[in-house]
């Protein structure tokens, strides 16, 4: 198997290895990384997975679409990212919510939010890509962030040969935790740096030394060049593949579904469209999925598409207690409309989207789409409901995010009547968004201070507070540094050299 791009229409010199995809994240034509074949999986391939334990299954997946990466060094890396003391609670629990309605608890991680599930095993990935390609330099992962990516990504590069780490956020544009959090990291090759302004400012810095050459140039005379952790990398939606897979053999496992002849629907909280195209891979590999529920917030604009066929970003944006899914573009749609409508379409699309700000897909290939997948959105008070309903009437506690995905459950549920066992994506603790958490539980109570938010929901719902957030009050700081945008290159460099 090899990786072609999302728009390339009929340029073989652009076909390149797992590992090259990697590498370079965006494919040269602007397209993003998609494989030429998609492996498949039959009955005897999952029951053989239902005897593994998860490292085991994420390698054996992985090993089908990487092409230029051994079993063995999957095994290994895997072994490492998905490690016991990264993940206590294990890297993907299934956990029965009510009844019919499973939710797959993807963040038992190190910054106790899915994102760790791609971002542990993604830096090894392009760490081995570098040994492959005879790359000898040091890759610079370069982050802007205002909050939790940076995080996310610091936790996963940290300590990983040949490559290192430097995340700026705006010294005002982020909130205590997720400030203490970044300020005390710990690793060898990381650096966090505050700059003076808002989170534009410091993307805009970021993206400025990026785009100069000069600069590049520089750094090379160092032997370092620079990377971007970017969402879009084939690297980080390849593991997601596996806890789909990994979630039907643990129900089977457990005697829930009888064989493998039995289907089940997936219910995803979705932003870039990253985590529910993982789902769609999975089945179209032959996981028996179902249908695929893509719940979005009050930023809407994927339920539009699939009710109506068109997507248009020309829409008001929300700000949200669901701030992962405030998204107006879903970048990985563009690797739905590759599998649905060929590389020529989609680049039209894009194209068009560029230019106006919408596109509208064909009849035929919204048919197919729809076969698959249904959209349905929750707006704030919906979402808050949900959590107090899930809460006092099931006994199950979920973050914002996972609110809106029950929410669009329910009412799938309810529209359809089904009967097949339905599992819902939870992408982040509750503890990550404590005080919305409070707040929707106990709305005339007023919503508590962040810090103090997570023992006010320890004590009001008698959970734990998962371990990357209990005592973040009491950590080394590490990271003090206060910077003027202007000066991103000089730390930069300085980060370089040291
Ligand atoms: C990133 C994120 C999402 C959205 O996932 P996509 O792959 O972008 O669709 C949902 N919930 C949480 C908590 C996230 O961090």
């Amino acid at each position: 198997m090899n990786y072609i791009s999302t728009r390339q229409t009929g340029k073989p010199e652009e076909i390149c290895t797992a590992s090259k995809a990697i590498m370079r994240g965006l494919a040269p034509d602007g397209g993003l990384y998609v494989p030429d074949s998609i492996p498949s999986l039959d009955a005897s391939g999952i029951r053989e997975l239902c005897k593994m334990d998860y490292a085991e299954r994420a390698a054996r997946v992985l090993s089908w679409f990487l092409n230029d990466y051994t079993e063995e060094e999957l095994l290994e890396d895997c072994k490492a990212a998905y490690r016991a003391s990264a993940f206590p609670g294990g890297p993907a629990p299934l956990v029965r919510a009510r009844d019919g309605v499973y939710a797959l608890e993807l963040w038992h991680g190190p910054t106790a939010a899915f994102k760790d599930m791609a971002l542990q095993i993604m830096p090894r990935l392009l760490s081995r890509a570098l040994g492959k390609n005879g790359e000898t330099r040091t890759a610079l992962i370069l982050v802007a962030t205002s909050g939790d990516k940076g995080k996310a990504a610091l936790e996963g590069y940290k300590d990983i040969p040949q490559i290192r780490i430097q995340v700026f956020y705006p010294e005002k544009g982020v909130s205590r935790v997720q400030q203490l959090q970044m300020a005390t990291q710990t690793g060898d090759n990381v650096s966090v740096c505050a700059i003076r302004g808002n989170f534009d400012d410091a993307q805009s810095g970021v993206k400025a030394i990026f785009s100069d050459r000069t600069f590049a140039k520089t750094l090379n005379a160092r032997g370092t060049f620079l990377s971007s952790a970017n969402s879009i990398n084939w690297g980080r939606l390849a593991p997601q593949i596996v806890y789909y897979i990994s979630a039907y053999c643990d129900l089977l496992n457990r005697g829930e579904i009888k064989g493998t002849g039995e289907s089940v629907d997936f219910c995803v909280p979705t932003g870039n469209f990253g985590n529910i195209f993982a789902a769609y891979l999975a089945k179209r590999m032959g996981l028996p999925i179902r249908r695929l529920i893509c719940a979005s917030n009050r930023n809407d604009v994927l339920t539009e598409f699939f009710s109506t066929g068109r997507y248009d970003r020309k829409r008001e944006f929300h700000l949200t207690m669901s701030p992962s899914m405030d998204i107006l573009i879903s970048s990985n749609l563009e690797r739905l409309l590759w599998a649905v409508t060929g590389p020529e379409k989609t680049a039209a699309c894009m194209e068009q989207l560029r230019a106006s700000g919408e596109y509208t897909v064909d009849r035929e290939s919204m048919d197919r789409i729809r076969e698959v997948f249904t959209g349905f959105s929750a707006d704030e008070s919906q979402t808050a409901k949900t959590i107090r309903t899930y809460f006092e009437k099931y006994g199950y506690l979920c973050d914002t995010h996972t609110a809106v995905a029950l929410s669009a459950a329910d009412r799938y549920l309810q529209e359809t009547g089904s009967k097949v066992p339905l599992i819902v994506d939870s992408t982040a603790s509750p503890y990550k968004f404590a005080a919305d958490v409070c707040a929707s539980l106990d709305p005339d109570a007023g919503k508590p201070e962040p810090l103090d938010a997570l023992d006010v929901l320890k004590a009001r719902t008698g959970t734990e507070i998962p371990y990357p957030l209990a005592g973040i009050g009491n950590r080394a700081v590490r990271f003090t540094r206060v910077a003027d945008a202007a000066d991103m290159p000089k730390e930069v460099l300085a980060f370089a050299e040291a």
